[in-house]
């Protein structure tokens, strides 16, 4: 399958999968050294097609295809230039993710599904910036290097793949787990992880999954 065709297809994942809603969210992939596939600016991701994915440079010069190229492409170029290991980065505003984005600075708070650790590593929450501006990705920066999930506070969820499939996938599982987070808070609360038992999962992150996790 061409990455075109890939990319399109997680574009009508995540709005079939209600993590983004009428225009929201951006998505794309890295095609060679300097260009960018990813998705224009004011479209339904449920409704686009190949031909109006947009071809970009590192910089965020429109290359190919007709279309607006998204203020929020910055949170892109910045995960691309720092991470040369990821080739993905989807950005969406899925409901129970963006609702624990948006309590109060708390985010995902402490480690509850081993999971979770595995494949996602921490998931920071990542200081409000207002979009367009370079503050919203610079409020992601310090953790670029250590997580492949990030919360905006107030705003939604990043994740970063080695694949657009990984990072489908991780957007996926942030948000399953935010939803069984919420049911368990529900029941009476969650019951986090011992310090020592997470220490044990960071550290098979690492050594099976090659997360590099900022313990
Ligand atoms: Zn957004």
């Amino acid at each position: 399958m061409s990455v075109r065709r890939e990319l399109i297809e997680a574009c009508h994942r995540v709005y079939n999968k209600g993590f983004v809603a009428a225009y929201d969210g951006n998505l794309s992939a890295r095609i060679s050294e300097e260009r960018i596939l990813i998705t224009p600016s004011a479209k339904c991701k449920g409704e686009l097609e190949e031909d109006d994915l947009l071809e970009i440079d590192l910089e965020g010069h429109l290359l190919e295809g007709k279309g607006k190229v998204s203020t929020e492409v910055k949170i892109h170029l910045l995960a691309y230039r720092e991470r040369k290991d990821i080739n993905s980065v989807i950005h969406c505003h899925p409901v129970y993710s963006t609702a624990f984005a948006a309590t109060r600075g708390e985010g995902f708070g402490k480690p509850v599904f081993p999971e979770v650790i595995l494949s996602l590593g921490k998931v920071p929450l990542c200081k409000y910036g207002t979009p367009s501006t370079d503050e919203l990705p610079e409020s992601i920066r310090p953790y670029l290097n250590s997580s492949w999930a990030f919360l905006l506070e107030n705003h939604g969820a990043v994740t970063i793949g080695r694949s657009i499939k990984e990072a489908y996938f991780k957007m996926e599982k942030l948000e399953h787990s935010a939803h069984t987070l919420f049911i368990a808070r529900t029941l009476g609360g969650e019951k986090p992880l011992s310090v020592e038992n997470v220490k044990k999962l960071y550290d098979i992150a690492e050594r099976v999954y090659g997360l590099k996790v900022n313990k």
